[in-house]
């Protein structure tokens, strides 16, 4: 036989073709082609749907449904803050009880010489009282003494718990826009129509 005349190239058909189909790439009859064309027609309408709720999505956009999330993260962290402060605050708050019961003795002795102090310089004032001749010098060394107690008794105050509170949580949250990092780049999309209306934009977030 000299049929030289292509035949369909899909599957199970016999029929000679009559055309190139670009869908698929293949020599099919005209059957098969009007089939193919048919089934690139029918993806236009829900393309079309699917391109209107992009519309509306794009229109639809306010800037409360970008900040929703940042904000409630936000919230979180606030809540997360309070818990860790009152966490912290109630060890704190338990280690000064444990440091007040360990120092109890210790503020007991201070409290006992301290009083043993004053009372020495209270026997001195009371003899220099009795004998009647006090000199400069020795009114000098009671006032000397008196404050000497004083600033034990202060020292010892100051010390006896002491608070070192660091507070430096500024830079522990930062709130920023990472718009400045992302790339829009303008591509050219590969449907074959004027260059106009086929730009697309492509974001790379980097
Ligand atoms: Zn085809
Ligand atoms: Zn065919």
């Amino acid at each position: 036989m000299s049929e030289v005349k292509q035949r369909c190239q899909l599957e199970g058909c016999t029929r000679a073709a009559s055309t190139r189909c670009y869908c698929c790439n293949k020599s099919v009859c005209t059957r098969h082609f009007t089939e193919h064309i048919e089934a690139v027609r029918a993806q236009i309408d829900p393309l079309a749907d699917e391109i209107n709720r992009t519309v509306e999505k794009i229109q639809g956009l306010i800037i409360d449904h970008l900040t929703k999330t940042p904000r409630a993260q936000l919230d979180q962290w606030k809540a997360g803050m309070h818990q860790l402060v009152d966490d912290i605050y109630f060890e704190k708050s338990q280690e000064m009880d444990t440091l007040i019961e360990q120092n109890k003795e210790e503020f007991a002795d201070h409290k006992k010489h301290h009083l043993e102090m004053i009372m020495k310089i209270q026997d001195d004032v009371k003899q220099l009282v009795e004998d009647g001749d006090a000199t400069f010098e020795q009114v000098q060394l009671v006032k000397a003494q008196l404050i000497n107690v004083e600033k034990a008794m202060g020292l010892f105050q100051e010390n006896f718990i002491c608070i070192n509170a660091q507070i430096s949580g500024r830079d522990l949250l930062k709130v920023r826009s990472n718009l400045n990092k992302l790339q829009v780049i303008r591509a050219k999309s590969s449907v074959q129509k004027p260059a106009s209306s086929s730009e697309i934009f492509l974001c790379f977030c980097l």
